[in-house]
């Protein structure tokens, strides 16, 4: 989700800890969504194995040969754990299930996705969990050039095939990943370029400063270190393998946004395979709606980036300090709850002067490490300032802490870690997203502008109680200045308005135990009750579309998109006729909808 998360990460394993035994009582029953149904009216709904419309073998060959090779048709990665399974393999299975916590593991694999349930807990590495290929893609394109890419789309056109396209596999959304489907796997779409100045295809103009042209599958790490050798940065994200593709085309908030704008309003020119199979570029001189949509308007809706070029900065000297103000005497949540809304209030300003971090916090909540019976509450952060010095730093932060004595004397205990870093490598190294994936989780967020924080803390601080609901709820700074100035090429990009006048970005996480679909329900709708406190709070903004929550309000286009939204729907209707590319939640996406396993047509939007 973000950089330094350590109140999640030892949430998540008290979770995991407690999903077996939730899941045994629950017995094992099919998850959320996707079961396999087929009764979706077959001439309006995308091809699926075993039905006429589906391609023959023979297609599939001859696919593969244009192809060199490149067409997979891989086993659910948990399947060397499952007797039964052709892949299964006794020696392998331990590592797989070891490996299945990590990223690393779902971005290496052709179809793996981080969070389980978008594969419908299909196959779990789990003894007496079920396994099948049913929550996976059918086939997959292997791309390493928009060429693969393009002989991928035009064959899902052709044949009225499902079309998914998966980097990382990180979407919280489940976007990357569907049933009988085949899918574009970005991963290896790499490579970097550098450049001092850029001239962007067929425009007139140079544009001054430093440039870096990357394949989508290209990781943060991979980006932040080789840049690093440069002396040079780029916005980006705090997980390690997040990759540019889905990452960029949300928005993309970072560390460094609130100084430079969102990695969108850092692009400068695409490539990019349309739904209807052209390999084009993308500026400001050429495809100018392209170039809009693609930035900010969701992954996998107005065509499957295969480079990007974005501005890279000097990298900046950072000052930071991690500072904790906890408390143990949480019996009465009230001035922990007005603690955090206190300090929440000086965001804006904050953000004003420079400040961007993580911060997280709770009323009270039990923390493993400590015991397991120490319940403590209160607000961490790792902030930081950009070619700052010591001094500026406590000179924003000792007036909060010294206001925070003489309101509760004694209740709370600060405690800062200051430090200086060289570079931003050097600040990334120990404060990247070290949270974990291979569980079934859920988000919830929400932008929160000036007045959501500032116009009245004691209504925060109500707020607070229903927002973190009895676990960790965060607070990113992550946009400030440099997202409401950016000026992004060719006048503007598709993100959220709201992005140009929020301060913070809210979300947070549950888990939930898999197979267990009355179970997810419950999470889903305790994560809907917080994003509602939020809602109420910050009726005017919106939500992060790769960071949010599944269940959409009835305004869901509104609320990912504002008042970009209808622009956004007519350029899909005009790169996407047949709708190539779906996904939900996206633009233009209202034409569809999953009948069991299946996408159909939605009646009375037969073309
Ligand atoms: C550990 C972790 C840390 C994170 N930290 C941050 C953060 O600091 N800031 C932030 O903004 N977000 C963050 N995120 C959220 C991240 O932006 C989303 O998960 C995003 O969807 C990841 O994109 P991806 O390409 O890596 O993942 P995927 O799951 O592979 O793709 C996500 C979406 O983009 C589409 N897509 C992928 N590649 C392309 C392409 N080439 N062309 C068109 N569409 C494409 C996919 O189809 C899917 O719809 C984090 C997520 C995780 C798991």
């Amino acid at each position: 989700m973000s950089s330094p998360s350590p109140w999640r990460g030892r949430l998540v394993c008290a979770l995991q800890l407690a999903a077996p035994l939730l899941s045994a009582a629950a017995g094992l029953t099919p998850s959320l969504q996707l079961q396999p149904r087929h009764d979706g009216p077959s001439s309006s709904c995308k091809a699926v194995p075993g039905t006429p419309g589906w391609p023959s073998p023979q297609d599939w060959a001859r696919f593969n040969e244009s192809l060199a090779g490149r067409l997979l048709q891989p086993p659910p990665p948990g399947a060397v754990c499952h007797s039964g399974q052709a892949s299964y393999n006794a020696t392998e299975c331990p590592a797989v299930r070891t490996a299945w916590s990590t990223y690393e593991f779902h971005a290496a694999d052709p179809i793996s996705v981080d969070w389980n349930q978008w594969a419908n807990d299909s196959c779990l590495p789990q003894e007496g969990a079920p396994c099948s290929r049913q929550g996976y893609p059918v086939f997959v394109v292997n791309a390493s050039e928009a060429r693969h890419v393009q002989l991928a789309v035009q064959f899902a056109r052709k044949h009225n095939v499902r079309l998914v396209v998966k980097s990382s596999g990180h979407d919280y959304m489940g976007r990357s990943n569907a049933p009988n489907s085949l899918s574009i796997w970005t991963h290896n779409l790499r490579g970097l370029q550098t450049h001092n100045s850029f001239r962007p295809s067929r425009c007139n103009v140079t544009i001054e400063g430093t440039a870096v042209t990357a394949g989508p599958g290209t990781s943060m790490w991979e980006l932040y270190s080789a840049l690093d050798a440069l002396n040079q940065t780029v916005v980006g994200g705090g997980g390690k393998t997040v990759s540019l593709g889905g990452y960029l085309t949300g928005a993309g908030h970072g560390l460094l946004s609130p100084w430079y704008g969102l990695a969108a309003d850092q692009v400068l020119e695409m490539e990019v395979v349309t739904p209807t199979g052209e390999i084009v570029t993308a500026n400001e001189c050429q495809n100018e709606d392209l170039f809009w949509a693609m930035r900010g308007g969701g992954g996998s809706t107005f065509g499957v980036m295969t480079s990007v070029t974005m501005k890279t900065f000097p990298t900046p000297r950072l000052e930071t300090v991690d500072l904790i103000i906890l408390t143990t005497n949480v019996s009465d949540p009230r001035p922990v709850l007005d603690m955090i809304a206190y300090v929440l209030s000086n965001f804006p300003s904050f953000g004003d002067q420079g400040l961007s971090g993580y911060s997280y916090f709770s009323p009270a909540i039990t923390d493993p490490d400590l015991g397991g019976n120490t319940t403590i509450g209160g607000f961490i952060m790792s902030a930081a300032l950009r070619d700052s010095s010591p001094e500026a730093m406590s000179r924003l932060w000792d007036p909060v802490l010294a206001h925070i004595n003489a309101t509760w004397p004694g209740l709370f205990r600060a405690i800062p870690r200051p430090a200086s870093y060289p570079s931003f490598l050097a600040w990334y190294r120990d404060h990247y997203d070290q949270s974990t994936a291979g569980a079934d989780i859920y988000l919830g967020s929400r932008l929160l502008d000036k007045a959501a924080l500032t116009a009245d803390p004691a209504k925060t601080a109500a707020a607070l109680q229903r927002w973190c609901n009895g676990s960790v709820a965060e607070a990113f700074l992550v946009s400030g200045k440099g997202v409401f100035d950016a000026r992004p090429r060719g006048g503007g990009n598709a993100v959220l308005p709201a992005w140009r006048k929020s301060y913070v970005h809210a979300p947070f996480g549950a888990e939930a135990p898999p197979l267990d679909p009355a179970a997810a329900l419950a999470v889903l709708e305790q994560i809907n009750t917080r994003v509602q406190a939020l809602r109420e709070l910050a009726p005017d903004t919106g939500a992060y579309v790769n960071e949010a929550s599944l269940l959409l309000p009835p305004d869901w286009q509104h609320a990912f998109w504002g008042s970009n939204y209808p622009r956004l729907a007519r350029i899909k209707r005009a790169l996407d006729p047949d709708d190539v590319l779906w996904c939900t939640p996206c633009v233009g996406n209202e034409r569809w909808r999953q009948v069991g396993d299946r996408l159909c047509r939605v009646s009375g939007h037969q073309h």
